[in-house]
């Protein structure tokens, strides 16, 4: 056995080995110990491998998925090995002593999961490959992403500086790139270099979608085809040579969507919390869809908000239908809230490992869907999108009519036992179940018939997996049917109950087991002939679940805008404004009202006259919250969303960053300052005039002269050089000077009053720098304790007499001369060797002015 254990874990090396025993997944050695680690249970052993006994720990195979979840979470990746025989198959086979035959049949890794009970409901699972073609300058990636439990494919041609935000944007469970690879996103796993080979993946590509060319999915790059190789490759191994369903791939462009990199997604908390959760994200607040599908496709939505104006108004104006019509929106909501999750029974499907009950929910969704057809089919004005979603509704009738006449109404997971089968679908088999209650009830009449041979009352019929059906009775009963000539045959002898069997019982039971069995068998034969009925149509189903999204995703967000009194955003083509009036922010206005308050709605207006919005004000001002919402309303209007405000009038924001200053993001737990400069680098880097770039209390992670130096530095670079949409909140008083020198910047502050010696937050944004800073103030909302305080302001006033006297922490700063100025200066220092060599006419030298014009050049460097 251990030979075959070490042959099949030879296969599977990166893996945890899940090796079939009986009732058990059996673990050993190494993959025992850190099973039991992470599971928690106990670790055992058995037998000897040379010399040392072999560590084991098991787990139920009836309840293995739960144990395989937390393994799988816990980052481990799991082989199943499957007895591929029965023990008396390979006694036949190899005679007593035989081993079972056991093979490996799925590998299971966190991005090739379809089990219900293991995936989120609400969230895709993508598995992602990269892979790269071209060096230096030219070097190209290639991303292909699949989420098997839905069948979407998705494939991305970028440059290496996209990468970040496009693993962002996927926050995929499992990433693969080739060994070697030059970036080294975090948790991926490396794969040998020969799977992402583009010729390879260019057949392996054509070999899954059953094509002879490439040619109609698009122009792929040879980096795209890699990438695609590797997660076929990576699919078939983890479903041992048998393939998911992947729909066509869907070719994304980049520049279709707005590019949000991996710390501005983090900052603003799109999809996750800071906690990690979804609960607080802005995701989590405008989330009023009633399906998994629809929840999934609003997660991608906002990951990926749009830059085509007509594709945004495209779902705007189905999101205007149905918030336009509460009554149908109900009824809609009602619909898809009964809805079974047509899309993951399909992916479990086309796995392999679907069961009567995926069909069951295929039948109760398709069926519906056509249902919301009829209710959608006469909306007044239709939006366009309504028009392209209505046909994809429909067309299963028949499929759906073969489902329903050939199912019982709730089908169970597990077809082992059978029962799934309507009645009246197969008259054979109708029959067979026929005489298999025949034979029952007969076997019921024979306990009364033995009863009155034997006299023994208490005799019972009985059925357990060993015996099949026998008779019991107390072993004080026993010895009359012991006796040769009773017509009984003893079967065991068990303390209290002796078991016995008899022709008649014999003849029965045969009956029932063989019109069971051959039930079973044709049981299974008809689901075979439905799979194949529903795979059929794969495609058209998996369509199906798209659109039902679609219209879940659109009714959610007329519902969220209905609540919260959301508007419709307006978009301006050539023109990078950002009008907002009572824009709010969806996740803090939840906790400010929750805690009894009301939150204060504000405007905010940039524009080609006026790019960029310094902000100032005290701690907790609402400074950060302004920042934010106008970020997340710039999301939300790109992702097809009503926005909270009265009005929106935008111009597209084709990358969006956001930066937070160190001190604020000390949980992150890394070299604060110096990650807050990486980052702000790459904003200086990427930001185009189209973008809409927030930095909050930048440069406040390092001394106060070093801050306000960098700070400074960076408002006069966005402004001069990268020329976007900016907000830059700071406590630096001494920045609102910037505003005398930078045309398109302009002063604002969070209002606040001081009122008998409180300090009351208006979280209101006035024209104008703040006044001052209030942060004793604020340090004594907070509970400094008075003597501090005091002695606070004290060093407070020696310090401002000083700045009255010195000019400040800025004083000079206004001689500067301007950034762009400044820049050119750096980049082009003179050089007095190069004059001096330009000068130079060769010709016109004889060999003795040549050389003391070497030696003079030689001076001068
Ligand atoms: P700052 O960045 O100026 O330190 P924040 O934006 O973090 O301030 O806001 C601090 C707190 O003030 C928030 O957690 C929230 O409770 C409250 N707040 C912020 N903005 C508003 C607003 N517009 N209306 C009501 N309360 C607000």
């Amino acid at each position: 056995m251990m030979a075959q254990y070490l042959a099949l874990k030879a296969e599977a090396e990166d893996c945890l080995l899940f090796y079939r025993m009986g009732d058990f997944f059996e673990l050993f050695f190494d993959d025992a110990r850190a099973a039991s680690a992470c599971l928690d249970i106990a670790l055992t052993a058995r037998g000897e491998h040379l010399g040392e006994p072999i560590p084991m720990c098991g787990v139920p195979a009836h309840s293995a998925e739960g144990y395989l979840a937390r393994l799988i979470k816990a980052g481990h990746r799991v082989a199943i090995a499957e007895q591929t025989e029965s023990p008396a198959e390979a006694k036949k086979r190899a005679g007593s002593k035989a081993l079972v035959g056991r093979a490996i049949v799925r590998v299971v890794t966190a991005g090739t999961l379809t089990e219900e009970a293991l995936l989120d409901a609400r969230a895709a699972n993508w598995l992602v490959a990269v892979a790269s073609a071209g060096q230096g300058a030219d070097r190209r990636l290639g991303i292909a992403a699949a989420d098997i439990s839905t069948g979407r494919f998705e494939i991305a041609a970028l440059p290496p500086s996209g990468l970040d935000a496009e693993l962002a944007r996927l926050d995929a469970a499992e990433i693969i790139i080739p060994e070697g690879f030059e970036e080294d996103p975090a948790g991926a796993v490396r794969w040998p270099r020969d799977h992402f080979d583009s010729v390879r993946g260019e057949e392996r590509l054509k070999r899954l979608l059953g094509v002879a060319t490439l040619d109609g999915f698009g122009a792929f790059t040879r980096a795209e085809l890699a990438a695609a190789g590797a997660l076929i490759a990576y699919l078939e191994r983890a479903g041992q040579g048998s393939l998911p369903f992947l729909q066509p791939p869907r070719r994304r462009v980049v520049a279709d969507h707005m590019m949000i990199d991996a710390a501005t997604r983090e900052s603003l908390e799109i999809t996750l919390a800071q906690s990690g959760m979804r609960k607080g994200s802005l995701l989590d607040s405008i989330d009023r869809t009633v399906t998994g599908a629809g929840a999934r496709l609003l997660g991608a939505d906002l990951s990926a908000p749009l830059t085509d104006i007509a594709a945004i108004e495209g779902r705007l104006d189905l999101v205007a239908l149905f918030g336009g019509d509460a009554a149908l929106r109900d009824r809609l909501r009602g619909a898809l809230r009964a809805l079974p999750d047509i899309g993951r029974a399909l992916g479990r499907l086309v796995a392999k490992r679907g069961s009567p009950r995926d069909l069951g929910q295929l039948r109760d969704g398709l069926d519906q869907a056509r249902a919301l057809h009829l209710m959608l089919e006469r909306a007044e004005p239709m939006p366009a999108l309504l028009g392209d979603l209505l046909p994809r509704l429909v067309g299963h009738e028949a499929l759906v009519d073969l489902l329903r006449r050939a199912l019982v109404a709730t089908p169970p997971i597990d077809a082992a036992q059978g029962g799934y089968i309507a009645e009246g679908y197969d008259p054979a088999l109708d029959g067979l179940r026929g005489q298999g209650g025949e034979g029952r009830k007969a076997i019921a009449a024979l306990e009364a018939r033995y009863r009155a041979e034997t006299g023994i009352a208490s005799l019972k019929i009985r059925h357990n997996g060993v015996l099949g059906y026998h008779i019991e009775v107390q072993a004080k009963h026993a010895d009359p049917l012991m006796a040769a000539d009773s017509g009984f045959t003893h079967r065991q002898t068990l303390a209290g109950v002796v078991r016995f069997n008899a022709p008649d019982l014999h003849e029965q039971a045969m009956m029932v087991g063989q019109s069971g069995a051959h039930a079973l068998a044709a049981e299974a034969a008809h689901l075979e002939e439905l799979i194949g009925a529903a795979l059929s149509r794969t495609a058209e189903i998996a369509a199906t679940a798209d659109a039902l999204a679609r219209l879940d995703v659109a009714a959610g967000l007329a519902e969220r805008a209905a609540e919260g009194g959301w508007t419709r955003p307006h978009f301006e083509a050539a023109n990078n404004c950002f009008d907002v009036k009572g824009g709010r922010h969806p996740v803090v206005e939840a906790a400010v009202a929750a805690s009894g308050q009301r939150f204060v709605a504000n405007d905010c207006s940039l524009g080609e006259q006026e790019r960029l919005w310094l902000v100032t004000g005290p701690n907790m001002g609402g400074k950060s919250t302004f920042l934010r919402q106008n970020a997340a309303i710039a999301i939300l209007a790109q992702a097809g969303s009503p926005v909270p405000a009265t009005s929106a009038r935008l111009g597209i924001v084709d990358r969006l960053f956001s930066r937070v200053g160190a001190s604020d993001n000390l949980a992150r737990g890394r070299s604060t300052f110096m990650v807050e400069m990486v980052e702000t680098a790459a904003i200086l880097a990427q930001a185009t005039e189209r973008s809409f770039v927030i930095l909050d209390e930048v440069g406040r992670g390092t001394s106060t002269y070093d801050g306000l130096a960098i700070a400074w530095a960076v408002v006069e670079a966005v402004h001069d050089m990268n020329r976007c949409r900016c907000l830059f909140a700071t406590h630096y008083h001494e920045l609102t000077r910037l505003a005398e020198r930078l045309d398109a910047l302009s002063l604002h502050h969070v209002r606040a009053r001081e009122w008998k010696g409180e300090l009351v937050l208006l979280h209101e944004l006035a024209d104008g720098p703040a006044d001052r800073s209030y942060g004793i103030a604020v340090a004594k909302l907070a509970g400094l304790p008075p003597p501090v305080l005091g002695r606070a302001k004290e060093v407070l006033k020696k310090l401002e007499a000083g700045r009255a006297a010195t000019g400040g922490l800025a004083a000079g700063l206004d001689d500067l001369p301007l950034f762009a100025a400044a820049a050119q200066l750096e980049e082009a220092p003179p050089d007095p060797l190069r004059s001096a060599v330009e000068g130079i006419d060769v010709d016109a030298l004889s060999p003795r002015d040549a050389l003391d014009l070497l030696y003079k050049l030689k001076a001068i460097a």
